[in-house]
């Protein structure tokens, strides 16, 4: 894997082709400088040198904070979560392993923090929310009662996603219509503290081995569960 791998990368716009050179993991010891670059997602953006369309690249990402003891997995496909789950759960590989990439999955320890995950935007915001010290699970609970406050309020509204958000300043959450964005909602302190309370205590810790896929659908069945 390394770091980053020679790749064509084809402009959709007008087709011009070239071998760019794309970042494929991340440790934030190794390039402090770089998680900058990840959570404005300039990481992921191309110029074409032809036309200047800018547009995203798309690929599997594995993001490493050895300080805070967390490793991320974005993947795109069934296929790309089931490797992912795999080796996080029975350290199998069904191909090579890479020599980085050994090195990587070796420090993971007990107390890490390991999820996989499906979009940019989940990776993102997990990497923002475990930097303020938030629970993933507490916040996937929030973001469905924010879900369900919003379309009682409008019906007719159309949205694709709700995500955590930090702007530096200040938490948040940003709800998004496919990749548009259609509005924000301030971080909800007493809500998040309420359900924490709540669900705590019924929680296994963040590190526990089992806990990789923390969403929309764990918080769904999580709660369903409660009903049952
Ligand atoms: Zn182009």
């Amino acid at each position: 894997m390394a770091f980053t791998e020679e790749r064509s990368i084809t402009c959709p716009a007008c087709g011009y082709e070239r071998m760019e050179e794309v970042w494929m993991a991340l440790d934030t010891i190794t390039f402090p400088f770089k998680k900058w670059e990840l959570l404005n997602r300039s990481m992921f953006r191309h110029k074409c040198l032809h036309c200047g369309h800018e547009f995203d690249m798309d690929h599997d990402f594995r993001y490493h904070q050895p300080e805070s003891r967390e490793l991320i997995w974005y993947v795109r496909s069934d296929e790309e979560e089931k490797e992912a789950l795999d080796v996080l759960a029975n350290g199998k590989r069904s191909g090579a392993w890479d020599e980085e990439e050994r090195r990587m999955f070796d420090a993971v320890t007990d107390d890490y923090i390991l999820r996989v995950v499906r979009s940019q935007k989940a990776l993102i915001e997990k990497i923002m929310l475990f930097d303020r010290r938030r629970d993933d699970r507490i916040m996937e609970i929030v973001k469905i009662l924010l879900i369900n406050q919003t379309m009682q309020a409008d019906p007719d509204l159309t949205m694709t996603g709700i995500y955590y958000n930090d702007d530096g300043d200040r938490e948040g959450f940003v709800l998004v219509d496919q990749e548009k964005t259609i509005g924000t909602i301030p971080m909800q302190e007493a809500l998040y503290e309420k359900i924490e309370k709540t669900f705590a205590p019924s929680l296994s810790p963040l590190q526990a081995r089992g806990n990789y896929k923390v969403d929309f659908a764990w918080a769904r069945s999580f709660l369903a569960g409660l009903d049952g």
